[in-house]
């Protein structure tokens, strides 16, 4: 007898790439700590934001909310102690 075999799924061109970054170098993800040095690709001064190209929002007050909703809070150079040499 003849089994059904299921259809391999295709991968479709309409899936998200890993990245829509075509930085060179890469900007950094997300989820890396260095993420605001991702390039801003909106700027919308008037309302206090900018989008990443990681797309992080990052606020003028330094909070940002993350791809996956995670808000996070403001934090002003200001509120970090001096590095002393
Ligand atoms: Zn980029």
């Amino acid at each position: 007898m003849e089994s059904c075999r299921p259809a391999l799924p295709i991968t479709s061109p309409a899936v998200l790439p890993d990245s829509l970054c075509q930085h060179t170098p890469k900007c950094p993800s997300a989820e890396s700590p260095d993420r605001e040095a991702a390039k801003v690709i909106a700027a919308h001064a008037v309302q206090g934001w900018s989008l990443l190209c990681n797309a992080v929002l990052l606020f003028e007050d330094t909070g940002e909310v993350l791809p996956d909703g995670q808000i996070v809070a403001p934090h002003r150079p200001t509120d970090t102690p001096a590095f002393t040499a």
